[in-house]
């Protein structure tokens, strides 16, 4: 065999680039189907938000009054009905389907006529920013743990050439954890998400809403951050499946002694 070589005196045969392009297609796809799987992790949130449009008015006037209620006018936070922005700024908000709040304006985008219901969690990320030092740190995690999955999503992809038993290196536990790293990417995501919705709930009691308004409104944040959590998981898994695929593809296969003369066969 002339390609073989002899780690720990073991025999191992590298695998060969066909391999690794088999591996690779194979890889996408999976990672892509486990990916796909995502829009089901936010239709619960989707749904009730869409319901709860007719309610509006039960939240609406508290709503007004958060930024104040939570101290946060005077740090020049302030609500932007999104139904009253130019057609083509974000369908998404002036239908009434998102809500942001925007850091750098300390600005709450929110169409104020469908989901308030929906602004009291802006109003925790405003206090995350403003107030909080853990949510603040966690806020500008964020992006750099987005980064650090798509990354993982990368390396996922390389070949592995070194012997199963091989020492590992830096770089190897990198490549042989990565599903776990980009699921860990998204938790900065996560935890800052539970932290504006607990905070929110907390200004909407002191906003006056009613407990079983207060109920379902917590019904409503539970399955948003469902829809993060779901990313989370989906990436992990999908960069996690893309490397066993990878692993199975490229790692030099060790010849086992028994069979070995197959190979001279
Ligand atoms: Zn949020």
């Amino acid at each position: 065999m002339v390609n073989s070589f002899y780690y720990d005196g073991n025999q191992y045969i590298p695998k060969t680039q066909g391999d690794s392009t088999k591996g690779f297609i194979l890889a996408s796809i999976a990672s892509s189907a486990i990916m796909g799987t995502l829009p089901i992790c936010g239709k619960p949130f989707e749904r009730q938000l869409s319901k709860e449009i007719p309610n509006n008015h039960l939240y609406k006037d508290a709503f007004l009054k958060s930024v104040e209620t939570a101290g946060l006018d005077s740090k020049g936070v302030s609500i932007v009905p999104a139904q009253r922005l130019a057609v083509g700024v974000g369908a998404d908000f002036i239908e009434g389907r998102n809500a942001c709040y925007v850091p750098t304006t300390k600005q709450i985008i929110i169409n104020t006529d469908k989901i308030s219901i929906a602004g009291f969690h802006e109003v925790g990320h405003a206090l995350n920013h403003q107030t909080g030092k853990i949510g603040k740190v966690l806020q500008k995690l964020r992006g750099p743990g987005y980064a650090l999955a798509g990354l993982m999503g990368t390396i996922a992809l390389f070949s592995r050439p070194k012997p199963k038993d091989a020492p590992r290196s830096g770089g190897d536990f990198i490549r042989d954890n990565c599903g776990k790293i980009a699921f860990l990417g998204w938790m900065p995501t996560v935890i800052e998400e539970a932290m504006a919705s607990y905070k929110g709930v907390k200004v909407a009691r002191k906003s006056g809403i009613a407990e079983p308004l207060i109920k379902n409104m917590k019904k409503l944040y539970a399955k948003a951050l469902l829809t993060y959590a779901g990313r989370a998981t989906a990436t992990g898994l999908a960069v996690g499946a893309a490397s066993m695929i990878m692993e199975k593809f490229t790692r030099p296969q060790r010849v086992e002694e028994d069979d070995g003369f197959y190979l001279f066969g």
